[in-house]
């Protein structure tokens, strides 16, 4: 036998109420985006010839009565015919919105499922919807539900076409009768959106930002200013990318690199989500890679749907392709400012590095070109550089400043090839963690020739543990780890005439009078040129033992 899977609306509703989404918050977010979808659609018929009436100033309204209890969205877009209303509002779980891009290949449609209306009763007792339709000659049309199956539907006097939707707010809701609390939901979730929207006469949306605009005809101030809208406390950002797809996904957006200070916790959760300019929400994590984070600013994408859940989008093959285009994108702008303005590349490395390295840690495809433009500052070596005045800036001279000198990866192993290979043919990297503490250390690698980086940040540990694994034939070691003799491993001319086992022996006689002055005991062997024994004790220690007026020379 086949059939039809029947569902019974008395126990489909309280469902619906309930599990369709976590936040109540969702439905004023819903309501304005059908009030936008309803201008849309307008517009688009407008451009088609199908509209003949005025289109005039298209507009969302939202406004609260505290008397009656309710609350009113009402929008002078394109409205229903009574059909329409059975066709859309009394049918749940289809969307008229879906069956409009179908028909007109009208992208900036939000609506999506054909249920974002039914959210008005997760917070009103009521809902009454009185609408007119563009078509000529239409007629008002009252609806009215109490969230129950059973709806009211007849005609009735109305001057002007669009549709209002009164929702009579429940008791329990009540905190949607406040102002301030509308307020911040519009400023939340319709801040951006294209049709103006107005909340006690104050427009509160921005219907055209930054990111739908060319970036041709943008200025870096309006990026700047932008950056200021989103984050009002916020340090100016370092540089910024402007996105823009079409093809195989739809994305636009703007991602600033911030300002990243070592001795701030690092702020994460700060890229908003979009479809279509409403406000979906800011934990991108599963939609932006985990590095990436870092970043600040807007995704827009209509590709990743409104309503879904979270295990969901991990899976959707859209949210994959976003992913791995942003990647892309981001590891192509480091690799452009790196080759076209290196200077300004390593005067922003303090924050740029944190990102670049994390991301080479956690995407092998980000580090495939990381290891480009990833630098490794020298721990002493400082080049000067020269810095002439900006173009008109008459009273200014041209400076000469002392800088950190930096090695990309390639250009470290170059200049460290003869020296600081070992006796495997490893290419060793010298490193200080702690460049104040390790200085005797880092002065004695580099009287050897040894070229000593600064690895001190938090997130360096992860950083050469992952390289060690990831660049081939590559150790890092650290400058203090070992006397600077046995820093690099190197082959030895093994003419010691002591065996291993005497060796040994001998060491421990000359250690064991000594021990506590932390003095490293090397046995040569016993061969010409070199002293057999050696006992060093680093300088540092050293200097310990001096300040605390206990031990003597050596
Ligand atoms: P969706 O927006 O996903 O299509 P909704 O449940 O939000 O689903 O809305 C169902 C349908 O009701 C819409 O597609 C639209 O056809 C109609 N509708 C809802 N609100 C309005 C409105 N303000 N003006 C005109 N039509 C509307
Ligand atoms: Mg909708």
């Amino acid at each position: 036998e086949k059939g039809q899977i029947r569902v019974q609306t008395e126990n489909i509703f309280p469902i619906i109420k309930k599990f369709l989404y976590s936040e109540h918050d969702i439905f004023l977010r819903e309501l304005v985006s059908n009030a936008q979808d309803a201008c849309q659609k307008l517009k688009t018929l407008t451009v088609s010839g199908e509209n003949k009436s005025e289109l005039g100033d298209l507009k969302v309204t939202v406004s609260i009565d505290k008397e009656a209890k309710t609350l009113t969205i009402a929008d002078n877009g394109i409205g229903m015919t009574s059909e329409e209303v059975d066709k859309y509002l009394n049918q749940v779980a289809f969307s008229g919105a879906e069956e409009f891009v179908q028909k007109y290949k009208d992208a900036s449609i939000i609506g999506h499922f054909g249920l974002g209306f039914y959210s008005a009763f997760m917070v009103a007792e009521k809902v009454e919807v009185f609408t007119k339709s563009y078509k000529d000659g239409s007629k008002g049309v009252y609806w009215s539900c109490d969230g129950s199956p059973e709806f009211e539907l007849y005609e009735i006097d109305k001057d002007d076409r669009g549709t209002k939707i009164v929702l009579h707010i429940g008791e329990e809701s009540a905190e949607f009768l406040e102002e301030n609390k509308i307020e911040a939901l519009l400023e939340k979730y319709c801040k951006f959106l294209p049709i103006a929207i107005f909340f006690n006469d104050k427009q509160v949306n921005d219907t055209n930002p930054l990111w739908t605009r060319k970036p041709s005809e943008l200025t870096d101030q309006d990026y700047i200013d932008f950056y200021r809208k989103l984050y009002p406390m916020g340090e100016a950002p370092l540089f910024w990318i402007h996105l823009n797809v079409d093809y195989p996904f739809k994305l636009t957006g703007v991602l600033y690199f911030p300002k990243i200070k070592q001795s701030y916790e690092i702020q994460k959760d700060k890229i908003q989500l979009y479809s279509n300019q409403v406000f979906v929400t800011d934990e991108v994590k599963e939609i932006v890679p985990e590095f990436l984070m870092l970043l600040h600013g807007v995704i827009d994408s209509p590709d990743i749907p409104l309503n879904v859940s979270r295990s969901y989008l991990q899976g959707d093959s859209n949210v994959r392709k976003i992913n791995a285009h942003i990647t892309k994108k981001v590891a192509d702008k480091l690799d452009e400012i790196f080759r076209q303005n290196r200077n300004d590349f390593e005067d922003k490395w303090e924050s740029l590095g944190i990102v670049v390295k994390y991301g080479m840690i956690t995407e092998d495809k980000f580090l495939e070109k990381a290891n480009k433009f990833l630098i490794l500052q020298d721990a002493s070596e400082k080049v000067e550089r020269t810095i002439e005045p900006k173009e008109g800036d008459e009273k200014a001279e041209t400076t000469i400043v002392s800088k950190p000198k930096f090695y990309t990866f390639e250009e470290y192993k170059t200049a460290t090839s003869a020296t600081q290979t070992n006796k495997e043919g490893k290419q060793i990297i010298l490193y200080t963690s702690d460049p104040v503490s390790q200085d005797t250390y880092v002065k004695a690698a580099e009287t050897k020739g040894y070229k000593v980086i600064l690895l001190d940040t938090l997130i360096d540990t992860a950083f050469i543990n992952n390289m060690e694994m990831k660049w081939e034939n590559t150790s890092f070691v650290r400058v203090d780890s070992d006397i600077v003799d046995n820093l690099i491993d190197k082959q030895e001319n093994s003419d010691s005439v002591l065996s291993k086992d005497e060796s040994e022996k001998l060491k421990g006689l000359f250690e064991a009078p000594i021990s506590d002055l932390h003095v490293t005991v090397e046995v040569k062997g016993l061969s010409q040129e070199t002293a057999p024994v050696i006992a060093t004790r680093p300088e540092f220690m050293r200097r310990m033992k001096d300040m605390a007026g206990v031990g003597g020379g050596m």
